[in-house]
């Protein structure tokens, strides 16, 4: 912890079940003001920190997240980096992997922690997961030795574990460890003591300033397939006027149908210039292509690898590259590497 000033976190309420209290009237529930957050939360009191908070209006339910609500977010942080150490950032679970994933992208030179969290139960019920992640989240976000912050990353916490934003997947509807990081390790794990895991947090080799980036092209789609899966479905997909990119769900290691028509309506949509990105339906381990001989008409049809990516860091990724690059072989080049820690190359 840095001794010599008072850490500072700004708290950003975006929308989500963390925000929501009872209505002891008709027991709705209601979102309340994060600007009473300390009577909500008397514990950040302790903490001894200076915590600012923003809440957007109107608050947004994650299932409408969008490019449009990912602009506004960076936005804010742009506007608020200097102010701050740490940006936490108050989401609802259903698409925070998304969120998280996008937000890598947009910030560039990124030196201070933009840890995102939620919850399953609202902060106001008795059995809340909200105000632990919560405190946890701000400790985190706050956290610094010798003027450089522990976890410069954006991040999921969740249920005690620090997650890295564009490895992460919620994968559970229910409990209140409902994220998960299968190709990646955590980055810390809060019990009595937050252990950071620091040979796996990604640190900027020098400081520079904060770039953003607000250019995001949604046309991009995502196909998972199954066995069975007709022509016309595949035909229809890839013959979305303006469709520039598709994220390809593919079995095991990256395999897919071989029949004639697949390949053929693959091979005729990558020769139009569009991308297809292949990640696997399996929630851990890589596509290779070319391991089994069911890929290897996907290698010829220039569908590129997606490596170790989740499908929700592989359409924002794309989303990114396709608003941010010009040449269709600088987004393959890019796709080829990691650029925000989010695949294993
Ligand atoms: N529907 C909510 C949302 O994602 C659920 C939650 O907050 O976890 O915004």
């Amino acid at each position: 912890m840095n001794s010599t000033k008072t850490p500072s976190v700004l708290i950003i309420y975006t929308g989500g079940t963390i925000g929501m209290v009872q209505n002891p009237a008709t027991g709705a529930l209601q979102p309340f003001d994060f600007a009473h957050i300390l009577k909500q939360v008397p514990e950040l009191k302790s903490f001894g920190y200076r915590l600012d908070t923003i809440t957007f209006n109107p608050i947004v339910d994650s299932s409408n997240a969008s490019p449009a609500f990912w602009v506004k977010l960076v936005k804010i942080i742009k506007e608020k980096y200097n102010e701050y150490d740490g940006f936490v950032i108050l989401h609802g679970t259903d698409t925070m992997a998304y969120s998280a994933s996008a937000l890598s992208f947009m910030l560039r030179n990124q030196s201070k922690p933009v840890i995102f969290t939620g919850s399953q139960l609202p902060i106001g019920q008795l059995r809340t997961d909200g105000k632990e992640n919560l405190i946890t989240a701000i400790e985190i976000a706050a956290a610094s030795q010798n003027n450089q912050a522990l976890v410069p990353e954006v991040c999921i916490f969740f249920e005690n574990q620090l997650f890295r934003g564009n490895r992460t997947t919620k994968y559970n509807a229910e409990h209140f460890d409902a994220f998960q990081s299968d190709n990646y390790p955590r980055l810390a794990k809060a019990g009595i003591n937050i252990k950071y895991n620091y040979s796996v947090i990604h640190y900027p080799t020098h400081q520079s300033v904060l770039q953003i980036y607000t250019k995001l092209d949604a046309n991009v789609a995502v196909l998972k397939i199954f066995p069975g899966i007709t022509k016309n479905i595949v035909e229809a997909i890839l013959n979305t006027k303006n469709l520039k990119a598709l994220v390809l769900e593919t079995f095991g290691s990256g395999n897919a149908p071989t029949n004639t028509w697949f390949v053929y309506l693959l091979k005729k949509a990558t020769k139009k210039g569009i991308i297809i990105l292949n990640v696997t339906q399996c929630s851990a381990g890589s596509v290779e292509m070319g391991l089994y001989e069911t890929s290897v008409p996907l290698l010829e049809a220039g569908v590129i690898s997606g490596y170790d990516s989740t499908t929700e860091a592989a359409i924002t990724k794309l989303m990114f590259l396709l608003g941010n690059k010009t040449s269709r072989q600088e987004i393959v080049d890019c796709l080829n590497q990691s650029i925000s820690g989010e695949i294993t190359v």
